[in-house]
């Protein structure tokens, strides 16, 4: 359903489909129609004109009815190609599966027979097999349909060599399943869509080329009309009588112009990478539409988040990932971000430098100041100016993050060439330099190693030597160490820890854990479902936390040495986003929510330093000052 409305969303693509499905309509419907006979003979009648009496599209050389053998020819045109490209997908296809989930020696000689065929050219490849079987239509079908195996056997070969070697396959292996099923259960599904596609965008190809072979008069036979042998028989009349070559000519070109839109539009609907942000490419910075205007800047710290709002319109559907956040860290302050996951913290982190991926998200409101300028709506030079020079993003995956086939001295190198102008010897001076600095031993010969060379704990430390190659001013850490085991994340955060300190580099980190937030974290604000619900110092929050959401929060990790507890999960799920409760949205979950919770939005009553969104705090904390 949803692919047909995605489909439909692509004129292009639907314009072609409605010509197609009438095309193929009326093919289907032809024995039925009040037709003239196409064969029957009439030389009397020889290259009427269109329009004539009682042969509404003319007549050929022999006299014989256009409309008639047109219609006869696109059924067997359409027919034939269709024949010839299912052939192709399952011949080709099956050979590009096994090939790709065997491997090895199979793939070996299996792609290099293939390899063969595709060494010929093609045209000549195909003249050759119907030289060799004769001519005809069902000969013409087969060497259409050899040509392009080879282009069916590589395409599905490269994907199944991807699929083949993941983890679900690896587990149906272990299941005890036969290479047989694996392939039908596992592999096939997971190449259909491919198949499909590959289908569709080459099946006018293969309409071409078997009225191609027709026009050499090695396909369909006379007196049997196909598209291309009524072109060929055309030929000698061209100037003469054009309207002969003119009808199965804009019957091919139709044919395969709708053919090809429609399959372009199915492959554009089936990619689910496109499903939720329309058919268009994302932008390099994140959309911006501010209902109101922007606060007034120039903010305290050294950079200050102030009521963003951040939201991915899908559809008619909007999710509300982030809602009204203010955030401001101080020169050397580390600001910790704590919540569930889902409760908005990347997105957060993404819209401060516009890195939220657009369409579907949009920044709807608010700014985030740095350096006297908001961010919020800045041009795109100025932004990329600012990424990971002065504001320097860590991730939570360092192998994703880092490039796979690039040294990772190199790619040090790289973070800084693209601000600063700096000579080849004094890069990969910096580079080791700054590897020393994030305590990589041996830093010289670490800059050759390749990131798959390097343990999770090195790769990160290298993902923060990276962000620290252009001396920022902030780093924003998206749950850094959430990857990796408790005695590395210990090490990673006592680097981050002595970097801040030594360098006075301002740290957003975010994390779902308290205990990192213990270590790390000077301040900390908690979020639940795009809100802030609870903001302060680091000790206090610890000691008095005031909203049921972070105590209950707090309740859910396991301390050493205070004997056994029960550890309290929070019953039910964090609300989602794109149906927010009009007060609340914890309320559902909490043991001491009242009626009024839920009835409309609670504030955020703060004193500058100490916030908590709550009527029923476990802790009273904040002066109420109205
Ligand atoms: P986390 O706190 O775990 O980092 P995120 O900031 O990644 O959470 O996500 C916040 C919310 O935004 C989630 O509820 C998620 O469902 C929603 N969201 C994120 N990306 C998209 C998207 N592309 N389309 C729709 N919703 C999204
Ligand atoms: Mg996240």
């Amino acid at each position: 359903m949803q692919f047909l409305k995605l489909l439909a969303r692509n004129q292009l693509a639907l314009m072609g489909g409605i010509v197609l499905s009438l095309v193929v309509i009326v093919s289907v419907l032809t024995p039925v129609l009040p037709l003239l006979p196409p064969d029957v003979t009439n030389t009397a009648d020889r290259f009427m004109p269109p329009f004539s009496e009682g042969h509404l599209l003319g007549t050929d050389h022999l006299g014989r009815d256009l409309l008639s053998r047109l219609l006869w020819g696109t059924r067997l045109s359409l027919a034939v190609g269709f024949a010839a490209a299912v052939a192709a997908a399952v011949i080709g296809s099956a050979i590009g599966i096994v090939a790709g989930y065997f491997g090895g020696r199979t793939d070996n000689v299996i792609m290099r027979l293939v390899d063969m065929l595709m060494a010929f050219p093609y045209i000549l490849l195909a003249l050759a097999i119907v030289a060799a079987l004769g001519p005809g239509l069902l000969n013409a079908l087969i060497a259409v349909a050899a040509v392009n195996v080879p282009f069916f056997a590589r395409n599905i070969r490269g994907i199944t060599v991807g699929i083949a070697h993941k983890e679900f396959v690896d587990a149906a292996k272990l299941a005890g399943m036969g290479h047989g099923r694996i392939l039908v259960s596992e592999i096939l599904p997971n190449v259909v869509p491919v198949i499909v596609i590959a289908m569709s965008t080459t099946i006018g190809w293969m309409i071409l080329e078997t009225a191609g072979l027709s026009f050499l008069g090695l396909g369909s036979q006379p007196p049997q009309a196909d598209l291309g042998s009524m072109l060929g028989e055309a030929r000698s009349a061209l100037i003469t009588n054009p309207h002969t070559s003119v009808v199965p000519g804009i019957m091919i070109f139709l044919i395969v112009m709708s053919i090809n839109l429609l399959g372009d539009g199915v492959r554009d609907a089936l990619d689910p990478r496109l499903r939720s942000g329309a058919l268009t490419r994302p932008r390099p910075a994140t959309m911006v539409a501010r209902k109101d205007a922007p606060p007034n800047g120039p903010g305290r710290g050294v950079l200050d988040v102030v009521d963003l709002e951040t939201q991915f319109h899908v559809g008619k559907r909007v999710y509300r990932a982030v809602n009204q956040v203010n955030l401001t860290i101080a020169p050397g302050e580390c600001l910790g971000v704590i919540g569930e996951s889902g409760s908005g913290k990347s997105v957060t982190a993404l819209s401060v430098m516009g890195l939220v991926a657009s369409p579907p998200g949009v920044i709807t409101g608010g700014a985030v100041f740095h350096g006297g300028q908001d961010l919020v709506g800045a041009r795109y030079e100025t932004l990329r100016k600012l990424r990971g020079d002065k504001v320097a993003y860590i991730f939570q995956d360092p192998l994703a993050t880092l490039h796979p086939l690039m040294k990772v001295g190199d790619q040090l190198a790289e973070a800084i060439s693209v601000h600063h102008k700096v000579g080849r010897t004094e890069l990969r001076k910096r580079a080791i330099e700054l590897l020393r600095s994030v305590r990589i031993p041996n830093p010289e010969s670490r800059a050759d190693s390749y990131p798959h060379e390097m343990s999770g704990g090195m790769r990160q430390r290298v993902a923060i030597a990276m962000a620290l190659a252009n001396e920022p001013e902030v780093i924003i850490a998206d749950e850094p160490t959430t990857a990796l085991d408790v005695t590395v994340q210990a090490q990673v955060l006592s680097l981050l820890d002595d970097l801040r300190r030594e360098r006075g580099v301002a740290i957003l980190f975010i994390t779902h854990d308290f205990g990192v937030v213990a270590q790390l974290c000077d301040r900390v604000a908690v979020m639940y479902a795009g809100r802030i619900v609870e903001e302060g110092t680091t000790d206090e929050i610890l000691d008095r936390p005031a909203h049921p959401y972070t105590k209950r929060l707090m309740e859910c990790v396991p301390e050493l040495g205070e004997g056994r507890r029960e550890l309290a999960a929070i019953p039910g799920l964090p609300p989602a986003v794109d149906k927010l409760p009009p007060g609340c949205a914890f309320a559902p979950r909490c043991h001491k929510a009242r009626e009024e919770c839920q009835a409309a939005p609670v504030e955020l009553k703060t004193d500058g330093t100490r916030g908590v969104r709550c009527l029923f705090p476990e802790a009273d904390v904040v002066e109420v000052t109205a």
